[in-house]
């Protein structure tokens, strides 16, 4: 089911938590709202839901006007971090949940809501534990059942808000692989909200990058990080360095250390750079120049930091391990590829 986003305005006591906001979700889509706290991800998340009505703008389930209908009618499915599962209930029970709650006309029996709990337990490679109580499973396995709940009553879409927040980092991991899986092999429309960048990029097809209530961009795992559309996506994905420099005549210069070339027009700009994309220079060239004062080691690279000039800007490279950087060491080093933003503030 493909969902259509417009202009959607959200208000809180008159406090806007989405200005504006468009997004077009293709049918099938695994897609990532990734943004840090505050930044209105699980809003959206509970606009499309139907947890919350927009101040303004309208939201389509393919050529269905969905904005004012109710939860029920919407037919998602949805997991939230702190939506538990029922205490007293068995996972069975939990599963069977949404059906069994069904107004008589359309509720299954209760050998057929059983029936069904047991395909879906299957599906989430929990086969067998249908009559356990929540308590009696781990953490990764609740957020499984949980999963298979929210499949219960077919849904159109599964919306979900940090399903795997409060796990530890292996079982996050785990599940992350898992639930792609499962969604390749489902096929269902799926928005989920982190604020992990490494769960967004790694799980979904494509990544909404929300800063302050608004998107700032809409692309790929390879276009978000190749390609950050702002200042602010670049600094957020990733590790980045910022440096305030002027270009005349197409040099870039960072005081008087020219860095590269561009055609971007001649001005002040704010240079952005990875810290893999910062390389020794030659003996004697003019370059970024400093004393290592931090150093750590990270799998096959080393990260080094040393502090640029009289104003001390921290500057962070990453090497690979072996080729210097090791703190008290000089590091001169060039940028191999960068990004320009206009303006000369310095970040
Ligand atoms: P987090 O990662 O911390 O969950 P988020 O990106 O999901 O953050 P939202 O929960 O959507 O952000 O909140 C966006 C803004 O709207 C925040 O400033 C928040 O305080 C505000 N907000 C959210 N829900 C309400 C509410 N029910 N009443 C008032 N303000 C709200």
């Amino acid at each position: 089911m493909e969902i259509r986003v417009r202009n959607i305005r959200k208000e809180f006591d008159r406090y806007p938590a989405l200005h504006d906001v468009s997004l077009d979700i293709r049918s099938g889509e695994l897609i990532a709202l990734l943004g840090p706290s505050g930044s209105g991800k699980t809003t959206l998340l509970r606009l499309i839901a139907g947890l919350e009505f927009p101040t303004s703008g309208r939201i389509f389930f393919g050529e269905e006007d969905a904005s004012t209908k109710s939860v029920q009618d919407r037919n998602v499915g949805f997991m939230f971090q702190h939506y538990a599962l029922f205490k007293h209930m068995t996972v069975a029970e939990n599963i069977g949940f949404g059906l069994s709650v069904r107004d008589s006309k359309t509720r299954p029996t209760k050998a057929e809501i059983r029936r069904r709990a047991s395909e879906l337990l299957d599906l989430v490679q929990l086969s067998g534990l249908e009559d356990r109580y929540p308590q009696q499973l781990s953490g990764g396995q609740r957020q499984r059942v949980a999963l298979a709940r929210a499949l219960a009553i077919e849904p159109r879409m599964l919306l979900l808000d940090e399903p795997f927040g409060a796990l530890d980092a292996k079982v996050r991991k785990d599940l992350r692989r898992w639930l792609r899986e499962l969604h390749d092999k489902i096929g269902l429309t799926t928005v989920f909200v982190t604020h992990d960048q490494e769960e967004a990029l790694e799980l979904a097809d494509r990544v909404v990058v929300m800063s302050q209530g608004r998107i700032e961009q809409v692309g790929s795992a390879d276009d978000i990080y190749d390609r950050p559309a702002s200042p602010f996506v670049f600094s957020f994905i990733g590790q980045s360095n910022t440096l305030p420099v002027k270009v005349r005549g197409g040099e870039i210069a960072y005081r008087d250390i020219v860095l590269g070339r561009t055609d971007e027009a001649d001005g002040e700009w704010q240079m952005f750079v990875r810290p893999h994309d910062l390389e020794a220079a030659a003996p004697g060239t003019p370059a970024l120049r400093g004393t290592v004062s931090l150093s750590r080691r990270a799998g096959g690279s080393r990260f080094s930091e040393f502090a640029l000039g009289e104003d001390r800007r921290r500057i962070e490279v990453e090497m690979p391990a072996g080729e210097g950087g090791e703190p008290g060491s000089e590091l001169n080093v060039l940028p191999r590829r960068w990004q320009l933003y206009p303006g000369g503030a310095s970040a």
